[in-house]
């Protein structure tokens, strides 16, 4: 099948490689002309595991192609998917102007049986309206499917290529067979194919991610009481994961959850919420726990040194917003950076893994960077803690010690055992501690 991606982000690139992989030809499009530039020179603008390798093997087998052009792509395509941004505007909605510009400039090349596939996030009621546009733009009607994304960064090809399941909302069953058709090559698992009516797909994407942003800030919650009732929330997260209604997954205590969806896909829920008089108290309360969240570590490194910040050399270990990618975009860390700058800590030593670029592009030079974790610890007073990079769960604590001019860490994910840095002369600040209180 004859396919093309609109936005070549994470989750354009991903789609369109993983369809390629399975024998489409696919073409994926993108108004940025040096990421086009990049990707066709084999280059991959972004940081996911394996999907280098994956996009150099479909380019060189002529079945993954790269281009600004629509009008070279979009008449020969039978199934156009867009996954373009939809960022959160000023008031917490969905800024859908991207979407709107894709569909002006899809108008007038599309082929008479196209099906036009929006799987960027986008409130209820978003499809509908791109098929109206597209109707009063052609003068005929145009298939329009949701087909909502749940992969998840840093482990993106295996999800997409695995997914749990499938959702698509349509209008008519046929346009459903031909998705289900695409999809076939990644559900021999006999994981479901869910075809919907538009508007519950729209919706099921959003009740997704809410409901892990829930359990997030739930948890969170909980460990912060752990710590002022002398209560450990790893032994607590023990004592009930067991409960096969609750379980283990997704109640890990932290630093807030950061990324491109979480924060804005809660916040549009919230807004649409509000377009229908409903004060969604639960959403609510789950954006404000996790903006305190992020906070966290600030405060206990402030409260240590007792208010006065000034002339501190701090080292932080984990930039981006989770392990394994590049993004950085609501990542916990900028957040800490921001607050210890005002404090007026002296020197920011930081190091990640992948992520220190796009961290160089914003900050520049009011950080030191490094390429290796360690070495951000010479001069430092203590070191902090923000992404579970796997590279961090095993440390050289004797080392750190001695490197540290406080023997102190503050771990914002629970990464080591209290009881083991205490023996080795450490202090240690994690997330719901009951060695806190
Ligand atoms: P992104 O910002 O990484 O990429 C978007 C791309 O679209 C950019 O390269 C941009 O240049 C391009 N673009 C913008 N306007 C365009 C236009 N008119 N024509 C062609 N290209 C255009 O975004 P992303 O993280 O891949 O997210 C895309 C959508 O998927 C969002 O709605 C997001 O909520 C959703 N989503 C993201 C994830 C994730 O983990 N990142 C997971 C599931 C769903």
């Amino acid at each position: 099948m004859k396919i093309a991606v609109i936005g070549t982000g994470y989750v354009g690139l991903v789609t369109g490689t993983c369809f390629s992989e399975s024998g489409n030809y696919v073409t994926c499009i993108d108004i940025d002309e040096t990421k086009v530039r990049r990707l066709q020179a084999g280059e991959v603008p972004i940081y996911e595991p394996g999907l280098e390798e994956m996009v150099k093997r479909n380019t060189k087998a002529g079945r993954l192609t790269f281009t600004t052009s629509y009008a070279d792509v979009i008449p020969d395509s039978k199934c156009i998917f867009i996954a373009v941004g939809t960022p959160m505007t000023a008031d917490g909605s969905a800024n859908l102007d991207s979407i709107w510009k894709v569909a002006e400039s899809l108008a007038p090349l599309l082929a008479e049986d196209a099906v036009v596939i929006i799987k960027s996030t986008v409130p209820v009621g978003t499809n509908r309206k791109l098929a109206e546009m597209l109707k009063s733009l052609t003068g005929r009607e145009v298939d329009v499917a949701s087909n909502p994304e749940f992969l998840k960064e840093g482990a993106a090809i295996d999800d997409f290529s695995k997914p749990d399941r499938v959702v698509v909302g349509v209008s008519r069953p046929e346009v459903s067979d031909v998705l289900h058709e695409l999809y076939k090559p990644f559900l021999r698992t006999e994981h479901p194919f869910l075809s919907m009516e538009l508007e519950s797909a729209e919706m099921t994407k959003y009740v997704a991610n809410c409901m892990l942003a829930t359990k997030i800030s739930f948890i969170n919650e909980m460990a912060n009481l752990c710590e002022r009732v002398g209560a450990d929330i790893n032994q607590v997260r023990r004592g009930i994961g067991h409960d096969q209604r609750i379980g283990f997954s997704f109640l890990f205590p932290g630093v807030g959850y950061g990324g491109s969806c979480f924060p804005k896909d809660v916040s549009a829920l919230i807004s649409v919420a509000h377009d229908r008089e409903m004060e969604p108290s639960i959403l609510n309360a789950v954006d404000q726990v996790n903006t305190a969240q992020k906070r966290v570590l600030f405060d206990k490194i402030n409260r240590y040194f007792e208010g006065d910040l000034a002339g501190k050399t701090v080292a932080i270990w984990g930039l981006a917003f989770k392990p394994k990618t590049d993004d950085i975009r609501e990542a916990p860390a900028l957040v800490l950076i921001d607050l210890l700058l005002e404090a007026g800590v002296s020197n920011i030593k930081v190091h990640d893994p992948v992520a220190m670029e796009n961290v160089k592009a914003e900050y520049g030079d009011k950080l030191s960077y490094f390429d290796h974790h360690y070495d951000t610890l010479d001069g430092a007073d203590v070191l902090v803690i923000v992404t579970e990079w796997n590279e961090f769960r095993h440390a050289d604590f004797d080392y750190i010690r001695h490197k540290l001019t406080q023997p102190v860490i503050f771990d914002g994910r629970n990464l080591y055992e209290p009881s083991k840095l205490k023996a080795k002369g450490i202090k240690y600040f994690g997330i719901g501690l009951s060695s806190e209180k």
